[in-house]
């Protein structure tokens, strides 16, 4: 469904993503490990639309969309939870869900279903996003997300700063929305619970993969030396 062809991108002098190639299949998820700095929000944001690649291209359904604008992929199906969730603080848990509309595509999911799959948030869509704890903005940045209808879901750190058990809860969510066929890509510090959920990894050192393939083929000693470039 995506593809990522010998994608790089650069800030200024530095480049963050080296050649990077990546694909993805509707109904699975495909983990991006690495420490921090390894240019995983920036192949993130360059495969949304909101970080111009030096050279590379990135394919849907075949079709080239390397040079289309971020809200055009929206429409398409390409859908960011980005770093640090980025929710509208004064506005209300349903403000911001509705914020999601915007240029979303025809589909299943609204509001009322996002209730369903968080029904805490039901009774908080009233409050603004400022009054919730970490887990409760990271769910409304997912729902934000998940209304707009994507057939390809971009999750940057969804355990950055949350409690373990908060992270668990997010992670149990994922096979649900991989069996609507769905895809999702990930990226992840905490490789534990992106490996148990994905059936591609892809571990990131200096913007260039160090290892690629199904998490079972590997021990944790082979990822612990590609994840800090251990030989
Ligand atoms: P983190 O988990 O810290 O977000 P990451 O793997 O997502 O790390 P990136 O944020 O993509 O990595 O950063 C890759 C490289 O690009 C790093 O060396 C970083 O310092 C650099 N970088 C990222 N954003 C910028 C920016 N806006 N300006 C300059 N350099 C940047």
């Amino acid at each position: 469904m995506l593809e990522v062809r010998r994608l790089s991108a650069d800030h200024g002098q530095l480049r963050a993503v080296h050649e990077l190639s990546l694909s993805l299949e509707a109904g699975r998820a495909h983990a991006v490990i690495g420490a921090n700095g390894a240019g995983k929000s920036t192949l993130l944001r360059a495969i949304a639309g909101l970080h111009p690649p030096s050279s590379g291209s990135v394919l849907l359904d075949g079709e080239d969309i390397t040079r289309e604008p971020p809200e055009l992929r929206v429409t398409r199906g390409i859908c960011l939870v980005p770093e640090g969730r980025r929710l509208f603080a004064s506005l209300t848990v349903e403000e911001n869900l509705l914020v999601g509309r915007h240029r979303a595509a025809k589909g299943p999911w609204e509001p009322g279903r996002v209730y369903e799959l968080f029904p805490w948030l039901r009774e908080r869509r009233r409050q603004p996003a400022s009054q919730l704890s970490g887990g409760e903005q990271q769910a409304v940045a997912i729902g934000r997300a998940l209304v707009a209808n994507p057939r390809v879901l971009l999750l940057d750190e969804l355990s950055l700063g949350l409690a373990p058990k908060i992270v668990r809860q997010l992670y149990e969510l994922l096979p649900r929305l991989l069996e609507t066929g769905m895809a999702v890509l990930l990226v992840e510090q905490d490789v534990s619970q992106a490996m148990r959920v994905a059936s591609r990894v892809q571990c990131l050192l200096e913007g260039r993969t160090t290892l690629e393939g199904r998490p079972r083929d590997f021990t944790p000693a082979q990822i612990e030396a590609a994840y800090f470039g251990l030989r």
